[in-house]
């Protein structure tokens, strides 16, 4: 019989029951490194005590209005992201695949106040992953998530990740903008070169094509800067944020510039829930901690130790890791077994990850995680290394 809540995924035998930092711990007391962060989520740790006393605080006060008033949580929330940020003007909403969906709505509504409705086309990148909605999975593209969802919808192209040529040859009078990656974390940790981000500014110039970012992951200080697109030099027309904003609480943001921005106007979009009190008071701690002094070059130097640990531990056990690759604290250890089994072997020795595309093993820590804490996670990587390299020579004898 199905299970009651829908098997959509495969989860580990495992509930827990608190957080507290980097650290989870289960009903019976066995205590789990969480170095997966609720997939780059959970971007001030467990039971943050600030963040706990914002939505405890603002919870008791009022959770919800809607947009119909004025939202002063979701005013201050939006300014700060404008003022450290490219953005001019912020709209909130409740997940990743939601901020693209309104950010495609946007690339083409620019396109179309400027005389191109002809413009609607996105052109994406093979091994992308914006989400799982009708129009995400096609952005998406990826054959598997496809499978029995009918007809993709349309308005998508795809051309080989970092390749500036074939991007170039793909676009058409139809096209509105590219919308890409700066890491592309669910196939792998594959990071953008600055010769195609930069190179995909000039073109997008060239042609009159707005340049999206798609920063669910990548934001909110994930890579060391608030956003990877700093790490460029390059500015984009627009930008969508979740995963790590709401440090846990479900939300979602679109950054625009002023000239994309000036063409949603009253009734042309909207959310229910959107940047609701609650959602925003959850916000606000989380980028007040993020921009406190010190915080991003903390995600910079533990990121660049922790890098450098994880190098070692390739070398270490090279018939078990084949190289790490990331930056900040978003990074990825391609393995020679399958991922899988990578995954289980860490969970046994009390460390949380996630597995992603190129048989990776993704570790997206909490941004306050110490180098005490990454030397930890090595340590119990080595040791999950050490049993699947016993049971390989085991099952080989
Ligand atoms: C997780 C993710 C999404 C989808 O976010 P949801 O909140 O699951 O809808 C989109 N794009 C990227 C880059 C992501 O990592």
């Amino acid at each position: 019989m199905i299970s009651a809540l829908m098997p959509t995924f495969k989860r580990a035998d495992l509930a827990f029951e608190r957080g507290e930092g980097a650290w989870l711990y289960t009903a019976d007391g066995r205590r789990f490194l969480d170095f997966g962060a609720g997939i780059a989520v959970s971007a001030l740790g467990h039971g943050h005590p600030r963040l706990v006393a914002a939505i405890a605080e603002q919870a008791a006060r009022v959770i919800h209005v809607s947009n119909l008033y004025h939202i002063p949580q979701a005013e201050t929330l939006a300014e700060k992201l404008v003022a450290h940020s490219f953005a001019d003007s912020v709209f909130f909403c409740n997940s990743g695949a939601e901020a693209n969906e309104g950010m495609v709505k946007m690339m083409r509504r620019d396109q179309a106040r400027r005389g191109h409705s002809e413009r609607t086309r996105i052109i994406c990148c093979d091994g992308a992953f914006h989400g799982r909605t009708i129009a995400m999975l096609a952005a998406t593209g990826n054959p598997a998530y496809l499978d029995g969802f009918g007809e993709p919808a349309p308005g998508f192209d795809h051309v080989p990740f970092n390749n500036l040529n074939m991007l170039r040859a793909a676009i058409t009078p139809e096209t509105a903008g590219v919308m890409v990656e700066l890491i592309q974390g669910e196939s792998g940790i594959k990071q953008a070169d600055a010769h195609f981000i930069r190179g995909l500014r000039q073109v997008c110039d060239e042609f009159g094509l707005l340049l999206a970012f798609d920063e669910v992951q990548t934001g909110m200080g994930r890579t060391g800067k608030l956003f990877a697109h700093e790490w460029y030099d390059v500015k984009p027309d627009i930008i969508s944020v979740a995963k790590g904003i709401g440090g846990g609480f479900p939300m979602g943001a679109i950054l625009a510039t002023e000239e994309v921005a000036s063409h949603m106007t009253p009734g042309s979009h909207g959310s229910t829930f959107g940047g609701n009190p609650l959602a925003c008071a959850a916000g606000n701690a989380v980028i007040d901690a993020i921009l406190a002094p010190g915080f991003l070059e903390h995600v910079q130097t533990t990121g660049a130790a922790f890098g450098e640990m994880l190098s070692l531990l390739a070398k270490d056990w090279p018939e078990i890791f084949e190289l790490a690759r990331g930056r900040g604290l978003i990074w990825g250890l391609r393995c020679k077994p399958p991922v899988g089994e990578v995954l289980n072997a860490a969970l046994h020795e009390g460390l949380l990850c996630v597995t992603a595309g190129d048989n990776v093993l993704r570790l997206v820590p909490p941004l306050n995680v110490t180098n005490e804490e990454c030397r930890e996670a090595c340590l119990r990587l080595s040791r999950a290394a050490q049993k699947l390299t016993d049971a390989m020579k085991g099952a080989s004898e």
